[in-house]
């Protein structure tokens, strides 16, 4: 079974940046599933909504791009958004998931960014996630670390990189990617300037293709 995993610290993360990539995978026979490490609840716009319906609102809209999307299972680990901490048991948690789903490709942020250029790239849930979700690679290819079988995941799709080395041309889905992100209301007032930020800058990267999602490809090898 040809599987994915994208993984991310909030609601919207995947959708800023491999939808469109993760979509040609399900295209092509994988099976792909996300996994949401925050609820997100703090990122919401509006204000005067309590935690709860926050929570709530956030979580109908993930569910949303994953129906949309065929995505298969959506595996949200609830903690509070912001406040996201390396913690055995985050590392315990991601390790099990890898090893229960078995993917051949993990998308992720990348842990290779420590420039702290960008506030809204480099904040501190994403840098958590990336560290994470490396370890918990390393962690699912051992044997004895953890309970279940080990496993290889064969490629990790880093995204948001500050140094990409793969481009996906995904002009002719960049239609479907803004309707993906866009189904995070409560995140984008004004999807006109979101539009913009996508188009213009966030999928601009390659000097061909039209729009693009740019990755730095990693992958893991089996040395013994
Ligand atoms: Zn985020």
């Amino acid at each position: 079974m040809k599987t994915f995993l994208c993984i991310g610290a909030h609601p919207d993360d995947i959708e800023f940046s491999c939808t469109a990539t993760a979509y040609r995978l399900i295209q092509q026979g994988y099976k792909g599933r996300f996994v949401i490490m925050t609820n997100g609840e703090n990122g919401f716009k509006a204000d005067h909504v309590p935690r709860e319906e926050r929570v709530a609102i956030r979580k109908e809209e993930q569910m949303e791009v994953a129906r949309l999307m065929g995505i298969d299972d959506v595996i949200l680990l609830d903690y509070q958004d912001g406040f996201l901490q390396y913690t055995e048991e985050l590392r315990r948690q991601i390790t099990t998931i890898i090893k229960d789903h078995r993917p051949q490709i993990v998308f992720s942020f990348d842990p290779a960014n420590q420039e702290f250029d960008d506030i809204n790239l480099f904040h501190r849930d994403h840098r958590v996630a990336a560290q994470v979700v490396f370890d918990a690679c390393f962690a699912a290819k051992n044997l004895w670390m953890y309970p279940g079988d080990s496993h290889r995941v064969s490629q990790l799709y880093f995204y948001g990189s500050n140094k990409p080395n793969h481009y996906e041309d995904i002009t002719d889905l960049i239609d479907q990617k803004m309707e993906w992100l866009t189904c995070h209301k409560s995140q984008f007032p004004d999807v006109t300037k979101l539009e913009r930020f996508i188009k213009d800058e966030l999928s601009s990267g390659h000097p061909v293709y039209r729009y693009s999602e740019a990755f730095r490809v990693m992958p893991i090898r089996q040395i013994t």
